[in-house]
């Protein structure tokens, strides 16, 4: 794995660090439990994950993929890395993101972009395009990313990859750097379903660290890998259909519906008109979130500290204004601005009121159907530095309603590029989303 890293790791930069020394420590403990009799029952012993680097290492550097914590260094493990080493994982290197996971493209990390190791003209995503990287150009077997508002998914599909997005609450954020924790949500990233379901029973459960975290001890995921989905109920939003989809993405989300016809499901498609906004409530939740979760980087505590500065006020200005980069700088003055007194009632109340019907769409929409499915983004992976993110119609809804999504493979388009297809589930109904993806496989 450390060969292949070597190799590919100057085309597509999928790392932030790559954690040579460790990973040879951390397997040669995994050979000794194994040895020993241990991680019988356990699909991941020895396997090298890449983690996206917003999640702490402890004693590994975790930077967000900004300057302000370029040289940050965790005392902890976040709870998913505990679980991860316990079930004999080989971390092998923290992977790229957009700075503090905000974009969609992982061009505005710190530490360069990430190239697509599909087509290296093009972007994997983002904002985990450094997990997705990892595991399609073979430089990791799976890995770990954060979807705030589609940054698993996206990612995914880009990347020809399988990701999902756990319900709210079923995988503990101890020791994620937030981005917006009423939305942030860690899930993997894999090149089939049943390893992303290998994964996600080993990460997921109750964590008193967390008090977002819902108290069920395990999930049983891997039961529902299952290949039927007769008489599975499967609602299609029309608005994902009128979202300006490209061409070949249209045709291929077409085939997906006459594949779940074809093995015995029931496909109706519904007005969810509720939709329509999620994009901008998500932007406004997102944003007042993400201003309020950076006041902390101030110089003083940790983070990067500016080198000359005249008194405390000045400290901190100096150290925010040279640390962050452009894009977290434009969310921080957005948030800031409609948190502010007079503009709370206009954007921040009113995008949490829209919110909630949204909510109540879903609730709705599943007293009818199992599923949901969608495109996971209009258009296949963008050409680097375009800036043109569409995704987040089709994502940001799930984040805000605290529902589980999945990204699946399901075909390229005409340049050869990946297509993905995404499942939407009620809260808790992981499995149900596993039936689905792994039948359609
Ligand atoms: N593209 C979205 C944003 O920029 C999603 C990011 C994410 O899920 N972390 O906010």
């Amino acid at each position: 794995q450390l060969k292949v890293i070597k190799k590919r790791e100057p085309i597509y930069n999928s790392y932030i660090t790559v954690m040579e020394d460790e990973a040879r420590e951390q397997a040669k403990l995994v050979q000794e439990r194994i040895d020993s009799g241990d991680l019988i029952d356990s699909p991941l012993a020895g396997v090298p994950v890449a983690i996206k680097d917003n999640i702490c290492t402890k004693g590994i550097k975790t930077t967000a993929a900004s300057k302000m914590l370029a040289d940050f260094v965790p005392s902890y493990d976040a709870t998913v890395i505990e679980k991860l080493k316990n079930a004999g994982a080989v971390l092998i290197g923290k992977a790229n993101l957009d700075e503090f996971a905000m974009g969609g493209n992982t061009e505005t990390s710190y530490f360069g972009i990430t190239k697509n190791p599909w087509n290296v003209n093009h972007t994997p995503g983002g904002s985990s395009g450094g997990s997705a990287a990892a595991v399609a150009a073979y430089e990791a077997f799976v890995s770990l990313g954060s979807d705030t508002g589609g940054s698993i998914r996206q990612p995914a599909a880009y990347c020809g990859l399988v990701g999902f997005k756990p319900t709210y609450g079923t995988v503990s954020r101890y020791g994620l750097i937030p981005y917006a924790p009423s939305l942030d949500q860690i899930g993997p990233l894999s090149r089939n379903v049943a390893d992303a379901v290998a994964l996600l029973e080993v990460i997921s459960g109750y964590d008193p660290k967390d008090s977002t975290s819902v108290k069920q001890e395990r999930y049983l995921y891997s039961q529902a890998l299952i290949d039927d989905i007769k008489g599975m109920r499967i609602g299609v939003p029309n608005l994902y259909l009128n979202k300006n989809l490209e061409a070949d993405v249209h045709k291929n989300f077409l085939e997906a519906i006459k594949i779940f016809e074809d093995k015995g499901a029931h496909i109706e498609f519904f007005d969810m008109k509720e939709l329509e906004y999620s994009p901008q409530v998500y932007y406004v939740i997102a944003y007042a979130e993400g201003c309020s979760n950076l006041s902390r980087y101030d110089g003083v505590k940790y983070g990067y500290r500016a080198q000359e500065y005249e008194n405390l006020e000045d400290l901190y200005k100096k150290s925010r204004s040279q640390a962050f980069g452009y894009e977290v700088k434009r969310r921080i003055m957005l948030g800031t601005y409609v948190l502010s007194s007079d503009k709370y009632e206009t954007y921040f109340n009113k995008a949490r009121k829209i919110r909630r019907i949204i909510s109540q769409a879903y609730e709705e929409a599943f007293k009818k159907y199992d599923i949901l499915i969608s495109p996971t983004s209009p258009n296949t992976a963008p050409l680097l530095n375009s800036n043109s993110d569409s995704s987040d119609i089709l994502n940001t809804s799930v984040n805000l309603a605290g529902l589980t999504a999945a990204c699946i493979p399901s075909g390229r388009d005409r340049r050869g590029l990946p297509i993905g297809l995404q499942i939407i589930g009620n809260k808790f109904d992981e499995n149900k989303i596993i039936r689905a993806a792994y039948s359609f496989e």
